[in-house]
């Protein structure tokens, strides 16, 4: 069969890689210049590693992505190294990568509330139904079972920094529990950066005979009479046999004007947040600790959720001595943060970087760069398994495999390629 991906991320090149060896004649169509969608990165002249324009990681947990990489033969160049998280408490930062640090951290005191933190921990490590806790809301259930002290300081933090007020109390338990479930402290990367593998990956997929048309945005699918699709790209109208969009729920309902109501509707009501993420480079180290990443509640007064010390996980020698710093948050698409050029957005957050260190000076930038993406983070309402649409679209012969699909799992390049290697499970037949 033809068939047509829409999107070289990982869930369109993954389906392409199982659809070639099923022996399809595979066609990735991809709107940018390079591949790997959101997990995409950019690099310097003098930079060996590429550096991610969304902060990426690994989780050893990863077993699709981790599985695929062993597949194409690449698995000697994955790392997992163990930085230290930390989380912002009372004017200071505390590490929070281990159980143990956890049960540490000072806000929690030595009471009652220590042990809700840890058996709520330990419960939602331990349990496999997340059908049950996808009834409830985050806050609901928490409040509930860990109590007001500990919501408010460890959990809460959270839901409002990912969701937003306008969502935070409305977020279902089981995006929670996922969480807690599949990720793991050791966090991975490829050689190179997440770019590296991409290319690589694409590299393996033109090998294989896979075709990747570059540049070539589509901009409409139609039904043909007699079966099959009509696609509008760039360079013109080509005709598949099965097509897989791999787009955004709204990208994708614009695309396909054929598609019934319902399934229509279902792909307009799914919510997300964008993400916004300025990076630095500096001349020095910024975190004199070594801190990878800090979380920091939005009630602190930051202008922002996380800062990403890229260079305390991997070395900045891969970066000709500079140090990479990620500032990032997620907003709704009508965030004032969506409209201003990358120099607005850096003197908002200029004055917060002495907290993290006194000595730090305008004169330690070297280079900014700002990402944005309106398409970020999928929001799973209560009982969010019944909305989800379905891979196979009503539309015979027409596939859709997104972020928002993958759950009851958070969104990440490991349930891309999960969702990928479903959708092209179901195709091709
Ligand atoms: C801030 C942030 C941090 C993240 N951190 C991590 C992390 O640490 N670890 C992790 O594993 N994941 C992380 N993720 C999630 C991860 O990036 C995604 O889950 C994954 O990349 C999604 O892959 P995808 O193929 O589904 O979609 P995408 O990567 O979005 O791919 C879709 C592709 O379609 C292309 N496209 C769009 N419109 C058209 C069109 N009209 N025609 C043709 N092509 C088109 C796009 O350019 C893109 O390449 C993060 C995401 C964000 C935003």
């Amino acid at each position: 069969m033809k068939i047509a991906v829409i999107g070289a991320g990982y869930a369109g090149m993954a389906a392409a890689w199982d659809l070639r060896k099923a022996g399809h004649a595979v066609t990735i169509y991809e709107s940018a210049d390079y591949v790997g969608g959101l997990a995409s990165g950019f690099k310097e002249p003098g930079w060996k590693w590429s550096v991610e324009k969304f902060y990426h990681h690994w989780f050893a947990s990863d077993k699709h992505m981790l599985g695929l990489i062993k597949e194409l033969g690449l698995s000697d160049k994955v790392i997992f190294p163990r930085p230290y998280t930390v989380m912002y408490h009372d004017g200071k930062f505390y590490p929070l990568d281990s159980v143990m640090k956890a049960i540490l951290f000072p806000g929690l005191g030595w009471g009652i509330n220590k042990i809700r933190f840890g058996l709520v921990g330990l419960y939602l490590r331990l349990t496999n139904n997340w059908q049950e806790l996808e009834k409830y809301t985050v806050d609901e259930w928490m409040r509930k079972w860990t109590g007001e002290t500990v919501y408010k300081l460890m959990w809460e933090p959270l839901v409002i920094g990912k969701f937003g007020e306008k969502y935070y109390k409305q977020v279902n338990m089981a995006w929670m529990w996922a969480r807690l479930h599949a990720r793991t402290t050791r966090l991975g990367t490829f050689e190179g950066g997440f770019q590296a593998f991409a290319d690589q990956f694409a590299e393996k997929l033109k090998a294989a005979g896979v075709e990747i048309k570059l540049t070539q945005p589509v901009t409409n699918i139609q039904e043909r009479p007699g079966g099959g699709f009509e696609l509008t790209s760039a360079s013109g109208i080509v005709k598949a046999d099965q097509v897989l969009v791999t787009l955004a729920p709204g990208a994708a309902a614009n695309m396909v004007p054929g598609l019934p109501k319902d399934y229509l509707e279902g792909l307009l009501r799914l919510k997300s947040m964008g993400a916004v993420v300025l990076t630095l480079s500096l001349k020095h180290q910024l975190s004199r600790e070594g801190y990878y990443w800090y979380s920091i509640p939005k009630s602190a007064g930051f202008p922002f959720l996380a800062l990403v010390e890229h260079t305390n996980y991997v070395s900045p020698e891969n970066f000709g001595g500079e140090h990479i710093v990620y500032i990032g948050d997620y907003l709704e698409p009508e965030h004032e943060y969506f409209q201003l050029s990358k120099e607005e957005l850096l003197e908002k957050f200029l004055p917060s970087l002495k907290k993290f260190n006194p000595d730090f000076e305008r004169s330690w930038i070297n280079k900014v760069w700002m990402y944005r993406t309106a398409y970020g983070q999928p929001v799973p309402l209560v009982n969010h398994s019944q909305n989800i649409p379905a891979i196979e679209t009503p539309v015979k012969g027409l596939y859709f495999a997104s972020m928002s699909q993958v759950y009851p799992w958070d969104r990440g390049t490991n349930f891309a390629v999960e969702i990928g290697r479903k959708a092209a499970e179901l195709m091709g037949k």
